[in-house]
């Protein structure tokens, strides 16, 4: 059975798909230029929730979150190391 690395490949995973609820409920949204996940102020946390149970519910991450815990917990990290206040990218262009 898997390793440490399967389970980081695993999380890795996670942190992509809720990711991608994230932005699927516009509490970020992603640079047209580079697809860095921005903050969106406007849109609370929760609806990152709200839409990753909705999903969930649907029976979209079949194989990827076992619970709804799994989903909240990885939305939390998510949040917290995967988004961005800013672009870095456009930061770095617009100070050249
Ligand atoms: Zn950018």
């Amino acid at each position: 059975m898997g390793g440490w690395k399967d389970l980081e490949e695993e999380r890795l995973t996670q942190l992509n798909y809720a990711v991608g609820i994230i932005v699927a409920a516009k509490v970020a949204v992603r640079c047209e230029a580079h697809g860095t996940p921005i903050r969106n102020p406007d849109v609370d946390e929760k609806e990152a929730y709200k839409v990753g149970n909705a999903k969930l519910s649907r029976g979209e991450f079949k194989g990827i979150f076992t619970s709804s815990r799994q989903m909240t917990d990885a939305v939390k990290d998510a949040l917290d190391d995967q988004i961005y206040e800013s672009c870095g990218l456009c930061d770095k262009m617009l100070e050249d």
